[in-house]
């Protein structure tokens, strides 16, 4: 366990999916900086992942690129045994991959609507299932962590905010806030602590439509009280804290970094 306030996660080993961009990148240079061991996971662009590994190892720390579609059962096999092989075990997991795919609700295709639960919340599925089963087979280890592992799934507000115009999107992070709650209960007796980060809107590139346009700007931040568009590293310093023995009583919690969107700001002013 680490007695050092900067470096909370010394010596832990950790697998961020879709590691290569926003968040995920957030995430996985925040978990370096911090001490861990980190396995930046890509889909398909293997430079911007390098690209996090080379900025987590000039800082100091140890990380490696890996390629896997999260939606993919044999690819997610091949991702956690190489890490696995690589850092000795696992003790973190960032379930962070995801994507929309956004259509009126009467035009959404199957191959939509299957493609944003398949990677949203199938791959979740798939990827926390390796982790908890490295963490069965390695238990406890009081000198690294209180807990026999960590699992953060990355939701959304929108675990909770209907979407017009996303079903599929919102109801991906729908399911992802019981699959984490039901785990999270399963496994606490394990010592296997599971939790949700549910941003608002993060300036990453999957909203970039939502962000780049004054006009799209000022209309995005009528549903923020907290008046300003949140930064990876927001979520990035929560997924610290989650993954840590700070946070070592929290289990099947999802933790808002929204800048106040879930308050329902329209009801300031009205209502
Ligand atoms: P992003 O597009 O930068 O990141 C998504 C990452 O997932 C990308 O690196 C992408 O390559 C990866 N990915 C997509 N499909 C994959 C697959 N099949 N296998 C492996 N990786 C795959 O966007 P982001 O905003 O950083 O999103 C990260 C997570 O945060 C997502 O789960 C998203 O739903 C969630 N989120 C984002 C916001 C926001 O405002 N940006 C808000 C709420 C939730």
């Amino acid at each position: 366990m680490s007695t050092d306030p900067n470096r909370p996660l010394q010596n832990q080993k950790a697998l961020v999916t879709g590691g290569s961009s926003g968040i995920g990148e957030g995430c996985a240079i925040a978990l370096g900086t911090a001490g861990a061991a980190v396995a930046v996971n890509y889909h398909s662009s293997p430079g911007e992942a390098e690209r996090v590994v080379a900025a987590i190892r000039t800082a100091g720390g140890e990380a490696f690129a890996i390629k896997a579609d999260v939606s993919k059962e044999d690819d997610v096999h091949a991702m956690f045994a190489e890490t696995i092989k690589r850092f000795g075990t696992l003790d973190i997991l960032i379930n962070n991959a995801g994507l929309q795919q956004d259509a009126p609700f009467h035009e959404m295709t199957l191959k939509q609507w299957e493609r944003v639960i398949s990677v949203n919340l199938t791959g979740q599925f798939l990827c926390a299932r390796e982790a908890v089963r490295e963490f069965l087979r390695r238990g406890l280890v009081p000198e690294i962590s209180r807990a026999a592992g960590k699992i953060i799934c990355m939701s959304s507000v929108h675990e909770v905010i209907p979407w017009a115009g996303h079903v599929n999107y919102a109801a991906s992070k729908g399911g992802i806030m019981q699959l984490m709650k039901s785990m999270a209960q399963e496994l606490a007796p394990k010592k296997i602590r599971v939790n949700s980060i549910a941003p608002g809107a993060i300036k990453t590139p999957i909203n970039r439509a939502a962000w780049e346009t004054k006009e799209a700007l000022e209309n995005l931040l009528k549903l923020i009280p907290d008046g300003r568009i949140g930064e990876p590293e927001d979520i990035a310093r929560a997924a610290v804290w989650l993954a840590s023995d700070q946070s070592d009583y929290i289990t099947g919690a999802t933790i808002f970094v929204d800048g106040g969107m879930t308050l329902y700001p329209g009801f300031a002013a009205s209502g």
